[in-house]
This record gives C-alpha cells, sequence and structure tokens, in this order.
C-alpha cells in the first residue's frame, strides 16, 4: 500500500517524513512538475498510490501574493485539480488535500471561525487568487465525494512555523521563524512589519504532520479546521518569544502599519478535538524553544 507525499521535501513534508517513513513516497518538484498535467499523470500511473497527501502548493507572504496573483492562482488551480483527477482515475481511495485558514473571509460575524464559514464571504484582498485556489480544492473534493462516492479530504491549518522553514528567504518568509531569526541577529532592537496588534493563531509545522499521521492511521475522512485554542497579538507573541529565549529586553520597532493585514482570522478546532480528543497541540513557548535550538 502506497502513500504519495506531494510537496514532500516542504516544511511540512519534512516534518510528515519522521512519521510516515515505512510506506510513503515523498516527492518533490525535481520528480515532476505538478502544474503539468503529463507530469502527474506519470507519477500516479507509476505508483499507483492507495493515498496520496497533498502537501504541495504555491505558497509565499503578502509581498508576494500581491506581485503575482495570477501566479498563485494559476499554479495551484493546476496542482489540484492535475493531483485530484488522475487520483481519481487510477483509483485512489483516500486523498487530503491542505488548505490555510487565510482562505476564510475576511470578516465574519462570529469568532473562531467553523468550517461552515468557508464560503461566507470574500477572503482578504491581499491574497485573494491564493484564497480562490485553495476553496477551488475544497469544491473539487466535496464535487467529487458528491459524483464518485469517494472519500477524499482536506485540511485547513493556520499559520505555521518550524525549524525546517526556509528563514530569511525575502518574501517567503513565515513571521515566527523570521521573527526569531531577527532576535536571534538582535544587538538590542529589532524591525518588525505593522503595528503588532492583529491577532494571530500559530501552530508549530510538526503539530500538522501528527494530525496527518492520526488522519492516515485511524482513516480520517472528514475535512477540518487544524489550529491551538491562543489567538495572540503579534506584539504578545514578540514578547513571549523574547522572555523565553533571551535574558535580555530588545526594543522592537514597528514600521509600515498598513502591512498589518486582517486583524483577526482564528478558527475552532473543535471538529478536530472531537475526531482526536487526545491531541495535543505543542504551545507556543514549546515551539519557540524547539525553533530555537536549530538557528546558528
Ligand atoms: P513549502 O515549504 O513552501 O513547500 C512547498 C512544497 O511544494 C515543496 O516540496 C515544493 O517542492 C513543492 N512544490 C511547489 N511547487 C511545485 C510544483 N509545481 N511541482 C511539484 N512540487 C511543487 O510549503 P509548506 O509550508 O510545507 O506548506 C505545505 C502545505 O500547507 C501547503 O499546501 C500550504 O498551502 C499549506 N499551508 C502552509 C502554511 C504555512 O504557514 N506555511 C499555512 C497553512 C497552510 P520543491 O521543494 O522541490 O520546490
Amino acid at each position: 500500500m502506497t502513500t504519495l507525499v506531494t510537496g514532500g521535501t516542504g516544511m511540512v513534508g519534512q516534518h510528515l517524513q519522521d512519521y510516515l517513513c515505512d510506506d510513503a513516497v515523498f516527492l518533490s518538484s525535481a520528480d515532476g512538475d505538478l502544474t503539468n498535467s503529463e507530469d502527474v499523470k506519470y507519477l500516479m500511473y507509476h505508483y499507483k498510490p492507495v493515498r496520496v497527501i497533498h502537501l504541495a502548493a504555491k505558497v509565499g507572504g503578502l509581498q508576494d501574493n500581491l506581485k503575482h496573483p495570477a501566479d498563485f492562482y494559476n499554479k495551484n488551480v493546476l496542482m489540484n485539480t492535475n493531483l485530484l483527477v488522475y487520483a481519481h482515475e487510477v483509483g485512489v481511495k483516500r486523498f487530503t488535500g491542505i488548505l490555510s485558514t487565510c482562505v476564510y473571509p475576511d470578516v465574519v460575524d462570529e469568532y473562531p471561525m467553523t468550517e461552515e464559514k468557508l464560503f461566507d464571504g470574500p477572503p482578504p484582498e491581499g491574497n485573494f487568487s491564493y484564497a480562490y485556489a485553495k476553496r477551488s480544492m475544497a469544491v473539487q473534493i466535496d464535487a467529487m465525494n458528491k459524483q464518485y462516492g469517494t472519500k477524499y479530504n482536506y485540511i485547513i491549518p493556520c499559520n505555521l512555523y518550524s525549524e525546517h522553514d526556509g528563514f530569511y528567504h525575502g518574501d517567503k518568509m513565515h513571521f515566527v521563524t523570521a521573527l526569531l531569526q531577527k532576535l536571534k541577529d538582535s544587538n538590542g532592537h529589532i524591525n518588525l512589519l505593522g503595528t503588532g496588534k492583529p491577532l494571530r493563531q500559530f501552530m508549530h509545522s510538526d503539530d500538522l504532520a501528527r494530525i496527518i499521521k492520526r488522519v492516515v492511521d485511524e482513516d480520517i475522512t472528514e475535512s477540518f479546521n487544524a489550529a491551538p485554542d491562543f489567538n495572540m497579538s503579534i506584539k504578545e507573541m514578540a514578547k513571549e518569544a523574547i522572555d523565553e529565549l533571551l535574558d535580555k529586553n530588545v526594543n522592537i520597532i514597528w514600521n509600515q502599519p498598513e502591512l498589518d493585514g486582517q486583524y483577526r482570522k482564528d478558527v475552532s478546532s473543535e471538529k478536530l478535538l472531537k475526531l482526536m480528543p487526545d491531541f495535543k497541540f505543542t504551545s507556543f513557548r514549546e515551539g519557540v524553544k524547539r525553533v530555537w535550538k536549530t538557528l546558528n
């Protein structure tokens, strides 16, 4: 029984390698370009997997999304569509796609957001094309389940961070890992973007890998959110990281308030915790300690 993991060399993929080592094949873009239907057809017929975990995506920060909206839409829609079409054609029994909480509506009446709110309004303007591409994968999966009776699903995780993050990748860097690198390099002060007021949930990528492992082992076919229950301001997160990791104070200089993004976008993990009642998220303090150890 083969599990095919796309995006197996990415941040989440590297964590998943710790949990699905025996009978899984971890793909990178060197194995094929998933935006190319011939490459995907070849991979699916070659491996004939029973299960697909689809992690691969064109992922990027706000600046990258603003500059290249067509790339974010086209590449993600092509990857998702090619994979779903050929997975179904070769008889894949289980397919798990990964969305993101940043695809939820920009503003809703009630927080934290439950899975039913996914289509309740337009996503934030700054990443509308990435968001619509990811929402489309949810539509494709739901539609295939309806028409073909498949049991494919998707997970909707919040922002992630990890020691496997690429750190300073310009537009691509993730907030928590970039913050820690800045703290490591600081000589008493650091510059951060925005005002520090927006609220965010951040999950260590290892948690998402452990959730995916449970989906596989327990054959879970429902779709659900995945986020720890804290919803801290960026300022609070920076303060917690400084308290936990440094024995000196660091002055934060906030720049470009217009780059704050959404004020909040927290989601509920109630459904996940019904499916896996004993699941424990890594606390923010534990997660940053883990990443800190790997910084040079
Ligand atoms: P990542 O580190 O950027 O890795 C992306 C992976 O996708 C890499 O293995 C890359 O292969 C592969 N890939 C990209 N384009 C490809 C293409 N055209 N053909 C084949 N492979 C391609 O991503 P991640 O942070 O692990 O994210 C994993 C999933 O979680 C994504 O679906 C993402 O949308 C979702 N997610 C991420 C976050 C976050 O904060 N990072 C939050 C919520 C959801 P190469 O290494 O060979 O280029």
